[in-house]
């Protein structure tokens, strides 16, 4: 096992990682940008350094500083968690040349399914159904517009090095697909560094549900069922639960092994997500596959009983998986909500100091977060500040304790999302479970 980890990230990722580590005895280096100085994960870790000042792409994606840091504390891995350099093949590589493990698939496997229209090709190859559609599309007006009528409309126009829900357009008609096109590769290549872009037959009220696998390096592959993430604003994921009020336990075994078939196929490492999107007649489709924890992770976590970050981590170290297929098993019911600082209305950042600090226990909840009563919330950060996860032994305990650990919660000082979850998880459509990526379309924010 590792005599000592590095963990390039911040905020409840970072915390999370050091609490698995903690656990495993495995001392721990924080990294942070100079306005995180007085964060939970530098008081938490055994030691920190400072790799620059706030503006990520000067720290936490600062590659040369992250790399001495672990070079002068002499860690023998680096855990990436979320975001920032987790799915950079070039960050892998140069861990994998420096002799540090990077806790993670092997660069490859980053950038073979960090191309999403390559990802498409090569899951297809492997089985799994994928959503009509086209390779990169060419320079050409008529080559576009020849790609776009042979998916049909509406279409979505994504790019192939896309995340974050960003990068991606929606075109009603063929007036609308080259506009969309060249706004789309303009996102992209300011975004991502890529302009490629390809095109997928839009589909209307998807559900997205995800698979949780792990691998081994010996060859050993599993999944951990599934999770719903279907209620969204903007493309992004804002809760999630687990398992999806859709899925049989037939279907769960027969989908969960065609993506474990899948995923051995590419001799994938380490903990994944491949997802699907349904559509109203209950056809699945691959979407895409991240290659890195999830930030939904913990509703996994609770469901099954499975530490994902240990296994991260022993699987990083070469160790076999610890469970087999046929120890897995689904208990009761978990749900997430993330906590963002945002105005409940609006969905606007709402960064700033938080005053007054009160986060809800008792049963069935846990809360991965780094906040704290005096903390600023910075600007130039994510706005996830906690991530609320509510377990019950059914979806009905676990969206009653979500419920009532939402009004317990007490964060004052800046606008937080706990309001706009309460009146979510009250809807009638998300108690019977009728879910779709449209949820929030129909919702009337302004509402009380
Ligand atoms: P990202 O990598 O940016 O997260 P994904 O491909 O995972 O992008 O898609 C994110 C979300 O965008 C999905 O959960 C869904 O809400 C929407 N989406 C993506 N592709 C389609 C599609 N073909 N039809 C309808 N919605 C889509």
């Amino acid at each position: 096992m590792f005599k000592k980890i590095l963990v390039a990230n911040r905020g409840e990722i970072a915390l999370r990682v050091i609490c698995a580590c903690k656990e495993l005895r495995i001392p721990t280096v924080a990294v942070y940008s100079e306005p995180d100085r007085d964060s939970l994960h530098v008081r938490f870790a055994d030691e920190a350094v400072c790799i620059g000042p706030a503006p990520s792409s000067e720290s936490y994606l600062n590659v040369p500083s992250i790399i001495s840091a672990a070079e002068i504390t002499d860690v023998e891995a680096i855990h990436p968690g979320y975001g920032y350099l987790a799915e950079n093949p070039n960050f892998a590589e140069v861990c994998e040349t420096c002799g540090i493990t990077f806790i993670g698939p092997s660069s490859e496997s980053i950038s073979l399914m960090g191309n999403k229209a390559r990802a498409r090709e090569m899951m297809e190859q492997a089985g799994l159904p994928i959503i009509p559609g086209t390779g990169v599309v060419g320079e050409s007006q008529a080559e576009r517009l020849e790609a776009a009528d042979s998916v049909g409309f509406p279409l979505i126009v994504k790019a192939s090095a896309g995340g974050g829900g960003r990068g991606m357009r929606i075109a009603e008609t063929s007036d609308q697909v080259i506009e969309a096109i060249t706004t789309a590769r303009l996102e992209a290549q300011s975004t991502f560094g890529s302009d490629e872009v390809y095109l997928e037959r839009y589909l209307s009220r998807p559900r997205h549900i995800e698979f949780q696998v792990l691998a081994d390096q010996n060859g050993n592959v599993l999944h951990l069922g599934e999770r719903e993430c279907s209620i969204q604003r903007r493309h992004q994921k804002l809760l999630e639960e687990c398992p999806s009020p859709l899925l049989t336990a037939e279907l769960r075994e027969s989908l969960g092994s065609l993506v474990t078939r899948a995923v051995s196929s590419i001799n994938y490492v380490n903990a994944g997500t491949v997802e699907f999107l349904f559509d109203e007649e209950g056809n699945y489709y691959f979407i895409e596959m991240n290659t890195r924890i999830q930030v939904e992770h913990p509703i996994t976590e609770r469901v099954t009983g499975v530490d994902l970050i240990k296994e991260q981590i022993r699987i990083a170290a070469g160790e076999s998986l610890s469970i087999q297929q046929e120890d897995i098993k689904l208990q009761g019911h978990s749900i997430e909500c993330r906590i963002n600082a945002e105005s409940p209305l609006t969905l606007k950042p709402s960064p700033g100091q938080i005053t007054a600090y009160h986060a809800p226990g008792g049963p069935g909840i846990r809360i991965d977060s780094m906040a704290h009563a005096g903390m600023t919330v910075s600007p130039f950060y994510d706005s996830m500040i906690a991530k609320l996860i509510a377990t019950g032994a059914n979806r009905k305990e676990a969206i009653t304790r979500m419920d009532r650990a939402l009004d317990m919660f007490v964060i004052e000082g800046i606008e937080t999302t706990i309001s706009l979850h309460k009146r979510i998880i009250a809807h009638p459509d998300f108690q019977a479970g009728r879910l779709s990526t449209a949820f929030l379309e129909s919702f009337d924010f302004a509402s009380p």
